[in-house]
């Protein structure tokens, strides 16, 4: 649908619905609301290409939200919903003239947390961080964290698939929501109850989770809690000389059935970047085994028996790996000086993760990492990556990449990123993995879509054409953008 409205009549239109305190137009925060991902150049060099939006606006209950979106349905105003700000795929860029940057972060929360039934239900905009430590005040735990955890809220976090470094025990996001409340672009509020399974027909959750805001507005989330015993955590740290023995291991801890809550394997330039004090550029291999502590005892058990029937394996202190992790979160308040230390070395880089089966995922990583090598002319300070997140069939793998930015700055992304990104996608498609594995398509990975779902893109469109008629929802995410 062609826009009817111009920015001022759009403006006017969301004042007369929020008022004007909810309804924000100085340029600068309109910038800043152009794009994602806190290390672009453009929110590193303040140098912004994208149409800034008309407005962001501040709906504070779902009923708001609904007309919010209703107004931009009747009049073809394009919406990009946005919580916690910390997207890195290109889903919060506005690429449409005059869209309208619908920012829930007021719907900030905690409703509920009910023990009995091992529930917490908050509004779109709370903080993870703030929900675990509520819960971990008394016992609790969501399981779930991201590295963005200090900065992430749920509606972003379900409308990307998000993951947490603890997956291997509690899962993605995909098998934490219990129930969700969600609104379409019509206005049409929908709320999914709470209960520990379902057989009436789909499981429609599905159409929520993931959508990255092109589908409907999530305003309310309920996920799983669990009881948490950090006292009984074990960590596990070794070294091997090559990532294929590391993968090995990784299945066979998985397959095997045993559950840690933590299993990583770094390449030994990523572990390099990570563990300088002890990983002498070999692979590093990680674990953690949490939970009751008879549960926690006998998967670290296992892990060190079938770490050792690898047999080349050398054990690190743990105390040391521990100390990492303590620091791995993103450090929020560092961010000024890291964009800073950008502008002054001008080494920036991106990160690009994908999944495969067990049977490919180690051709995935040494096609992609040769091809980048012959193919990319970069001056790289760091090319590697790790697997973070194992299953039962496979495990993903997320290339990390940082070199040193030789052109102008506005043209980092196509000179670097998008080259080094389509190589791993296409390895990895090759091979019939998925290209994303949890940061979402975002804009940058649109270009693959139709390889990526085959013959279910179908299904795919026909859900956005049902539930977005009139393409309002974040158009250019998930979906290429057409003429
Ligand atoms: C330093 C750093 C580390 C990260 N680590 C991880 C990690 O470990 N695991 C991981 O999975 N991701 C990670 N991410 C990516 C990102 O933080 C997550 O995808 C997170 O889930 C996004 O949540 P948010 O609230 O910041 O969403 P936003 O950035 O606000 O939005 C993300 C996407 O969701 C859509 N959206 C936002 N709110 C809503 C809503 N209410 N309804 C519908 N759509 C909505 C937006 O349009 C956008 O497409 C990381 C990002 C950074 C910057």
């Amino acid at each position: 649908m062609t826009a009817k409205l111009t920015r001022e009549q759009i403006v006017s239109a969301y004042t007369q619905l929020l008022g004007s305190e909810r309804v924000i137009t100085d340029e600068q925060t309109l910038k800043e609301n152009s794009v994602d991902r806190y290390y672009k150049v453009e929110n590193v060099f303040g140098i912004y290409s994208l149409p800034v939006p008309a407005a962001v606006v501040k709906p504070s209950t779902p009923q708001e939200v609904a007309a919010v979106l209703a107004l931009a349905n009747e009049n073809g105003i394009n919406i990009v919903p946005k919580t916690g700000g910390s997207a890195t795929e290109g889903g919060l860029e506005t690429v449409i003239e005059n869209s309208v940057v619908v920012d829930g972060s007021t719907m900030n929360e905690i409703l509920s947390i009910d023990t009995e039934n091992m529930l917490a239900t908050v509004q779109c905009g709370v903080c993870l961080e703030d929900l675990e430590t509520e819960l971990r005040k008394i016992g609790y735990t969501t399981g779930h964290s991201p590295q963005s955890k200090p900065l992430a809220q749920f509606g972003g976090l379900v409308a990307t698939r998000s993951i947490g470094q603890f997956s291997t025990l509690y899962g993605g996001i995909e098998d934490m929501l219990v129930g969700v409340e969600t609104v379409f672009p019509n206005g049409q509020i929908c709320r999914i109850k709470n209960v520990p399974r379902r057989a009436a027909g789909p499981d429609i959750r599905h159409l929520v989770l993931g959508n990255e805001g092109t589908l409907n507005f999530i305003t309310e989330v309920t996920v799983k809690i669990f009881r948490y015993f950090p006292e009984n955590n074990r960590f596990y740290g070794y070294l091997l000389n090559d990532m294929k023995t590391g993968l090995a291991i990784l299945r066979e801890v998985i397959t095997q059935g045993y559950r840690p809550s933590v299993a990583r394997l770094y390449d030994s330039e990523d572990g390099l970047y990570h563990f300088k004090k002890f990983s002498n550029g070999q692979c590093v291999l990680i674990f953690v085994a949490e939970g009751p502590v008879r549960i926690a005892d006998a998967t670290g058990a296992a892990i060190e028996e079938i770490v050792a029937s690898f047999g080349s394996a050398e054990r690190v202190d743990g105390a040391l790996i521990e100390d990492w992790f303590n620091n791995l979160n993103w450090d929020v308040s560092k961010l000024e000086e890291e964009r800073i230390e950008i502008r002054e070395t001008l080494i920036n880089g991106f990160t690009t993760e994908i999944s495969g089966n067990w049977s490919v995922i180690g051709d995935i990583y040494d096609n992609a990492i040769a091809r980048i090598r012959a193919e990319v002319s970069a001056d790289f300070t760091l090319l590697g990556g790790h697997s973070s997140h194992s299953y039962l069939n496979g495990t993903n793998m997320y290339f990390v990449y940082y070199y040193k930015i030789d052109v102008d700055p506005t043209l980092e992304r196509t000179t670097y990123h998008d080259p080094i990104q389509n190589i791993i996608v296409e390895e990895t498609l090759k091979l019939g993995g998925s290209m994303c594995h949890h940061h979402g398509v975002g804009k940058h990975r649109t270009h693959f879509l139709a390889e990526e779902y085959g013959s279910s893109l179908y299904m795919l469109e026909t859900l956005k054409a049902a539930f977005d008629p009139n393409g309002i929802m974040n158009r250019g995410t998930i979906f290429p953008l057409t003429k």
